[in-house]
């Protein structure tokens, strides 16, 4: 048996705020005491939440990125997605969009028409990546993964993971990345027990978004929008579910470059920065 990586501490989402007028989403980090998770630069839970029936598609207005990567994984309801690289798709639950938006995006994210039009409950995990510096002006890549196309590894009697980067035990995701990133899509019956490796070295966080999981025998996560980062020292992780649980398992190797970010541009310096906003501006970023 691996040494146990250990739990540094169980933290609370900030306050739920609206993305644009369709995504009322909870910041699992950066917030309070969590905010050193390189590569990982950001979580934003939406939901669960219910809309009704409607015939406009609620959602996030054309707007930029640079200098990093999205991942929007889909669990309940639709995400419809265009942007200025000719890309569009429908994210459905289960499917996972990989946005290397790099150089520069711009792109638009509304409920899928379907969602919109009879409405339900949603439920959306966006994560962001941070890209090397040898990257962060490289062309702009579009994954769509379909659920399909992830596979599962089992963890214990009752639960599994789903594999959408990275590795678990042999099984690698479909996700391409640029350094190594591994995330997995947990989902744990209640009184099941989930056992898996994360490498030593890399920064890693369990995600509970909802359910009651106890880490390493000690730490409790429960209700929704938990977050309990890990020891880049140890590798065993064991989840033990009190009730039906879904949580996500994020580690990365930590990227050693400094971060400068503001907004939707995450670069190594303020001038990278400043010329991000003045590309944007000059439209060099194209649209949607
Ligand atoms: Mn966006």
């Amino acid at each position: 048996m691996s040494e146990q990586k250990q739990v540094l501490g169980v933290y609370g989402a900030a306050p739920s705020h609206c993305v644009g007028d369709g995504f009322p989403v909870r910041t699992l980090f950066p917030s309070h005491g969590v905010t050193d998770l390189s590569p990982f630069l950001l979580l934003d839970y939406a939901g669960p939440a219910r809309f009704e029936p409607s015939n406009k598609p609620r959602g996030v207005e054309e707007h930029p990125h640079r200098g990093f990567e999205t991942v929007t994984i889909c669990y309940q309801g639709s995400v419809d997605h265009r942007d200025s690289g000719g890309n569009s798709g429908t994210v459905s639950p289960g499917d996972v969009q990989w946005m290397t938006a790099a150089s520069g995006v711009v792109h638009e994210e509304k409920h899928g028409k379907d969602f919109t039009a009879k409405g339900g409950d949603f439920e959306m995990v966006q994560l962001w990546v941070n890209l090397p510096a040898a990257y962060k002006m490289s062309k702009p890549r579009y994954q769509g993964i379909l659920s399909a196309n992830i596979p599962r590894v089992n963890l214990g009697t009752g639960a599994y993971a789903r594999v959408i980067a990275g590795e678990l035990n042999g099984v690698k995701g479909p996700s391409k990345t640029f350094t190594p990133v591994n995330v997995f899509d947990v989902r744990l019956e209640a009184g099941s027990t989930g056992k898996l490796s994360l490498p030593v070295g890399h920064n890693s966080v369990i995600v509970l978004l909802r359910g009651e999981v106890v880490v390493n025998g000690n730490s409790t996560l429960k209700g929704t929008a938990q977050v309990a980062p890990l020891s880049t020292s140890g590798e065993a992780v064991v989840l033990e579910a009190k009730e039906q649980s879904l949580v996500l398992v994020l580690s990365g190797e930590p990227i050693n470059e400094p971060v400068a970010s503001y907004g939707p541009f995450v670069m190594n310096t303020e001038a990278e920065l400043r010329q991000a906003a003045e590309d944007y501006r000059a439209g060099k970023m194209g649209h949607v």
